[in-house]
């Protein structure tokens, strides 16, 4: 784990995931990011299974971002090892097949992204909505 104050100090020799790029990573409040190789190593191999663009619209959370979003206290986005990933122009089914191949084992399903993160296996959200019908 490495912590930047600022995406921009990220020493290129460090970034080794090549469709993702630190500002993608970082918090969207300071700008600080949390490097979790092993949750970006799982991030890539999601987007190596789907070759397609993935769309990352939160990663690392530094804390007051997290409260000002309304994410839970102990989201494992302030860990760095969560991803919200856009869903338009995706496969539902294929997604979440996709991310659990990866190693992700926590899911959130939300109508416009599905949250998947590193933490113990559990999930929330839409299960019941046909759109996740799996
Ligand atoms: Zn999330």
């Amino acid at each position: 784990m490495s912590f930047f104050a600022h995406w921009s100090q990220v020493p290129e020799r460090l970034w080794r995931w090549p469709d993702f790029a630190p500002a993608e990573i970082a918090s969207r409040g300071d700008g600080s990011i949390l490097i979790a190789p092993d949750a970006l190593d799982r991030l890539q191999a999601l987007r190596d299974a789907l070759r397609r663009p993935v769309i990352v619209t939160s990663a690392y959370r530094d804390p007051v971002h997290n409260a000002r979003v309304g994410g839970a206290p102990l989201s494992r986005h302030k860990a760095g090892d969560a991803f919200d990933i856009a869903l338009r122009g995706h496969d539902r089914a294929e997604m979440l097949e996709v991310a659990r191949a990866a190693g992700f084992t926590g899911f959130g399903f939300y109508s416009s992204f599905l949250h998947v993160d590193c933490g113990p296996a559990r999930q929330w959200g839409q299960r019941g909505d046909k759109s996740w019908t799996y």
